[in-house]
Order: structure tokens, then C-alpha cells, then sequence
């Protein structure tokens, strides 16, 4: 196994990968896997990917934690296609439109590649009972995860979170919280009870290894595009572990010599219900403050204070990308022209980003002959409450 240790995103300070770690333990800000890259770089090439008949993200395995001896938990995460939007992109005069369907994965949502990575670990490391506060597909994706590792999920959700993911999380096993409030309060609710209970927290950046899952989002983008970056990637943004972590792949592929120095435009979407860091960007803001009365049915999008914020908005400025607000309605509406023209039916959070690039189009911020992705993070089968009352 190439890890080496975890390293503090904010102070810098190393910790032991061998024990289980949540936040960095002097500056409480989120801790990164360290590989020996060098190490990799003679072990591991482009054309060995090739031949690799393994289709998972487990593909990248010398890039992932996990001793090399050991299983991971895995129901067959990752390996999503990039898709041409053509018809979608002809409209808005959009020549190189690509979709990043994360609907295809286990759970349908690209959270499964956070947890079946994070998962592995925890079980590796010795935990027996995992928690998480979810706006709802995490959890889903942890209750999916832990019963296939025969680990316990508790699972802390608002009250008014789609009922698809409550479902999902009970018949998957999971022990269901169901808070009056958000996730910020599902969090604190944890943060208080775990000790006593021996739970082991899984909340997205306050453990280290689902942005290792999420990581392996930039290397299937650049493998897919032949070893080059898009021009510009819209990513739907929540607690932003997707976005961060396709950064630490861009770096890492860069330091192996598998990619070369430029890099995407990110953009950050958001809904204009919750939006903490397109406001902080706008403001020249190196942290987010909490966005007040947060509320948008894309539930993936609903994180009024994110722990990785001065990450994201370093990302954000570093690539001379930018961030955008999209209504409710508008990612709706786009979802179904979407649907109706490319063939998939996307989650909300993935409207938001076909309406976000019209926005930047006319911004003349994303021009005609450029290469953009587009993240759809998760399927519309799982909000189907919102498209249903949006017909009638
Ligand atoms: C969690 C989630 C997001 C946000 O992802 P982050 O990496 O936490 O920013 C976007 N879309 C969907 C469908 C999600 O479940
Ligand atoms: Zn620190």
C-alpha cells in the first residue's frame, strides 16, 4: 500500500493512518491521505489501467487507502459513463457537452464512491458501528455500505428529507433518526451522543477517506478524456467533497506525470435557497458563513455550513472558475428538458447544473468551443415527490 499518513488540509500537521481519525486533532479542520507518489509513479502507468479488467473505482487501487491483501466493500461503485449531451448542447450552442452520469452507480448517487472507500477503512480499522448526518443519499449510501461490510449505520436525517431516502436507509437495515431541522442540527445531534454510544462519525471531510472515494471522480474524467481536463467542470455543491477531491486527483496525476499542468474552470452550483458559497465567493470570503433558513428540494444541495468551505472557495478562485445560484423551479424545468433530450432523468442537483451553464454561456464565462462536464450527481427516481409535484 502507497498511504503514508494523513495530513491536516488546513496546519499541515501529520497523523497515523492506522488508527481511526475523524478531524485534524490540533486544529480541527479536515484531515487528506498522503500516498508515496513517487513510489506510485514506478509502480503504476496509464497503460496498465488499460488492461485492468476491473471496471470499480477499485481500479485505482495504488491511489486508494486500504492494504492491498484486504477486500474492500464494495457493491461495484464508479466506472460511470461520460456522456455526449449533443442535442442539449446544440441548443445553447455548446459544442463539447459531456455528462458524468453518477445516477449508474449502487444507491444512484455518486455518495456510494465516498462510503464504499470510507467503509472499507472504518472496518479495516476496527469500527463496528458508524453514524452520519445525511440530507439523504449519504445515508442511504452508508446503510448500503455498512450492511454489506455487517457493520451498524445510524443515520440522522431532517424530517422532511425525500422519502425515497428514508425508505432506502430502514430496508437497508439502518437504525433511522429523523431530526426537526437540518443537517448542521442531525451533526450536532451525533457530535453529542457518540461517544457514549462508540459510534465512529462518517460526516463527509470529518473522516478522511470519503474524499479518497470522491477522489477517483477526476481519475475516471482524465482517463476517460485520454489524459485530458475538461475547460470547465459545473459540479453541484454541497459539503463539496467532489469538487475537492477531483482537485487532489488533478494534483496527483500531475505530480505521477499522467496529466499536464493546466487545469479545469470549476464552478460551484448552487441553489439560490442555500447557497453559502457562492455568496463567500462573491464576498472575497476565505470561510462561509452559515447561510440562514437554508431550503431547496434539491436535498444534496442543502448545506448551510460545510466544513471543507475555504477548500472549495481556494479551488473555486485557484482555477479561475466561479459560482452560481440556480432556483428550484429552474432545476426543474431544466431537469426535464434534459430528460426529454439526452434520455436521462436527472436529480435535481443535476438540473441545477444545466441551468447553471446556460447562465454562464450568456455570462460569456463558458465559450462555444470549449470541452465542459457536467456532473449529474444522482437519478431523478429518488425525488420523485418533487417532479411529481411540480406537474400538478
Ligand atoms: C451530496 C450530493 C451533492 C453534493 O455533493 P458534495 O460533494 O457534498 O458537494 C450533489 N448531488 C447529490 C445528488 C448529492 O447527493
Ligand atoms: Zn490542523
Amino acid at each position: 500500500m502507497f498511504l503514508i499518513h494523513l495530513t491536516c488540509t488546513s496546519c499541515g500537521l501529520h497523523h497515523d493512518w492506522k488508527h481511526l481519525q475523524n478531524l485534524c486533532t490540533a486544529c480541527q479542520r479536515p484531515l487528506a491521505a498522503t500516498y508515496d507518489l513517487e513510489k506510485i509513479r514506478r509502480a503504476l502507468t496509464p497503460e496498465h489501467l488499460t488492461s485492468r479488467r476491473e471496471k470499480s473505482l477499485w481500479r485505482f487501487r495504488e491511489v486508494l487507502p486500504l492494504p492491498p491483501s484486504t477486500e474492500p466493500v464494495s457493491l461495484g461503485e464508479g466506472g460511470t459513463p461520460l456522456l455526449r449531451a449533443g442535442r442539449f448542447g446544440n441548443k445553447r450552442g455548446i459544442e463539447n457537452l459531456w455528462i458524468k452520469d453518477e445516477s449508474q452507480n449502487p444507491t444512484q448517487t455518486f455518495k456510494a464512491r465516498g462510503m464504499s472507500v470510507a467503509v472499507s477503512m472504518a472496518k479495516y480499522l476496527g469500527a463496528t458501528k458508524l453514524a452520519v448526518p445525511s440530507a439523504g443519499n449519504a445515508g442511504g449510501a452508508l446503510a448500503a455500505y455498512a450492511a454489506r461490510a455487517g457493520l451498524e449505520a445510524h443515520i440522522f436525517m431532517p424530517r422532511d428529507t425525500p422519502r425515497a431516502n428514508i425508505i432506502e436507509c430502514r430496508e437497508l437495515g439502518a437504525h433511522v433518526t429523523l431530526i426537526d431541522g437540518l443537517i448542521t442540527d442531525c451533526g450536532a445531534e451525533i457530535a453529542r451522543r457518540k461517544q457514549a454510544e462508540s459510534w465512529f462519525e462518517m460526516s463527509t471531510l470529518k473522516e478522511p477517506y470519503r474524499l479518497e472515494g470522491k477522489k477517483t471522480l477526476g481519475y475516471e474524467l482524465a482517463e476517460q478524456l485520454d489524459w485530458q481536463l475538461p475547460d470547465a467542470i459545473l459540479y453541484p455543491t454541497g459539503g463539496g467533497t467532489g469538487l475537492i477531491g477531483m482537485w487532489k486527483a488533478f494534483d496527483e496525476m500531475e505530480t505521477l506525470g499522467w496529466i499536464g499542468p493546466k487545469r479545469p474552470r470549476m464552478f460551484s452550483v448552487q441553489a439560490s435557497g442555500c447557497a453559502p458559497i457562492v455568496h463567500a465567493f462573491e464576498n472575497g470570503e476565505t470561510f462561509a458563513s452559515e447561510f440562514p433558513k437554508a431550503q431547496t428540494v434539491a436535498s444534496g444541495l442543502r448545506v448551510p455550513k460545510a466544513i471543507g468551505d475555504f477548500l472549495m472557495l481556494k479551488i473555486l478562485r485557484e482555477s479561475h472558475g466561479g459560482a452560481v445560484t440556480v432556483d428550484d423551479e429552474q432545476m426543474i424545468r431544466m431537469a426535464r428538458e434534459l430528460g426529454s433530450t439526452e434520455g436521462l432523468f436527472v436529480s435535481p442537483e443535476g438540473g441545477a447544473c444545466f441551468a447553471a451553464l446556460t447562465s454562464l454561456i450568456q455570462a460569456k464565462q463558458i465559450a462555444s468551443h470549449e470541452l465542459v462536464v457536467i456532473f449529474n450527481t444522482g437519478s431523478g427516481v429518488k425525488y420523485l415527490d418533487c417532479y411529481d409535484e411540480a406537474t400538478s
